[in-house]
């Protein structure tokens, strides 16, 4: 199988440049079909704006439900402050103390943009003498706008209202030797990785033992994502990010199968059989349990579905803070999922 680097690299920067907070998922959806329609594939779109894409196997009485999510962590406008700068609720499980100096966008309801900076209520070392200790909760975090703004009607003049989105600059940096540097790949890294799969399998024109159906959620970051899946599905592989830290074995490098996370253990013959695969195929892997973490998968559980659930992904280092994954974590993922639908 040839797994065509160079696209999936191509697709990563550009969904991990793509604002798409949760709730704010209508633009990268739209992106997400045209890169569907390039590959001659069946798109369709739910109510509630997750995407469903269908690829026929051998056995249509079957179906295996694959799932990555689009949205990412984000921020709302809480309020507007009396001096021009504004206070933040966060979309999802945001680290504040991360956020502190990074660069952002606001769009407006009536579809204007604008450039601020997030930074703590003390912004100043020659001012403030807590300027080092701030930024631990969202109350101690504003943002600074790049408009001339002294006043809350400054702001409102603008279009900016309460409840606006507001998207972090993801600093996407893709390295010569192979490492992705981003916010955000979690988890738009699997998107690209399920798109990849799909390219490289229709190349090589290998043969899908069971029809698929990718799910592309827009709400998992906030716990609903694939909480609905169509129900001919059997069973459901969420794609997500890989842990890594402490007790865990996973790396930058390895793609990581989930025994078991927040949401209790995965189903056990789907999770040793991928674990099989894995060291069939000498895949770099490694099994581990996720101390803090839900998944598309438990979604879809909770959700009521009655479904074999699993959970894999490429490691992801520093998740829901300033990410990094290498190339390698990702083949390797793209490989674990070929052999799994195709032997
Ligand atoms: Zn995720």
């Amino acid at each position: 199988m040839n797994i065509d680097k160079q696209y999936f690299l191509n697709l990563a920067k550009d969904l991990l440049t793509t604002p798409s907070p949760s709730g704010y998922c209508h633009h990268i959806i739209d992106k997400v079909e045209n890169y569907a329609k390039a590959l001659n594939l069946d798109f369709k779109r739910t109510n509630k704006g997750n995407a469903i894409i269908e690829i026929k196997g051998n056995h249509d009485d079957y179906v295996v439900g694959l799932s990555a999510h689009v949205d990412t962590l984000g921020l709302m406008v809480r309020s507007i402050n009396g001096n021009g700068t504004l206070n933040i609720t966060t979309i999802g499980g945001n680290q504040s103390n991360s956020l502190i100096g990074e660069y952002c966008t606001v769009f407006t309801r009536d579809n204007k943009s604008y450039q601020g900076t997030i930074l703590t209520t003390s912004y100043s070392s020659h001012v403030y003498d807590d300027a080092s200790k701030k930024g631990s909760n969202f109350d101690e975090l504003m943002i600074r706008l790049d408009e001339r703004v002294a006043s809350s009607s400054d702001v409102t003049a603008l279009g900016i209202n309460n409840g606006d989105v507001i998207a972090i600059d993801p600093k996407t940096i893709i390295t010569e030797n192979g490492f992705i540097k981003s916010r955000h790949i979690d988890d738009k890294i699997s998107v690209a990785i399920i798109f990849t799969l799909i390219k490289a399998i229709k190349e090589s024109n290998l043969e899908l033992n069971n029809t698929i159906k990718f799910i592309i959620s827009t709400y998992e970051e906030v716990g609903h994502g694939a909480a609905y899946i169509p129900n001919d599905i059997k069973e459901l592989i969420a794609v997500d990010m890989g842990c890594i830290g402490k007790d865990l074995a996973c790396t930058e490098y390895d793609v990581s199968i989930c025994a078991k996370d927040s949401s209790g253990p995965y189903d056990y013959q789907l999770t040793s059989k991928l674990i099989e695969i894995a060291k069939k195929t000498n895949l770099n892997f490694a099994v581990d349990i996720y101390p803090y973490y839900g998944s598309d998968a438990s979604a879809a559980l909770r959700g009521g579905n009655d479904i074999k659930a699993a959970l894999i992904g490429p490691g992801v280092h520093a998740s829901h803070g300033m990410e990094r994954t290498h190339y390698d974590a990702c083949e390797n993922a793209i490989k674990l999922l070929a052999s799994y639908l195709t032997e």
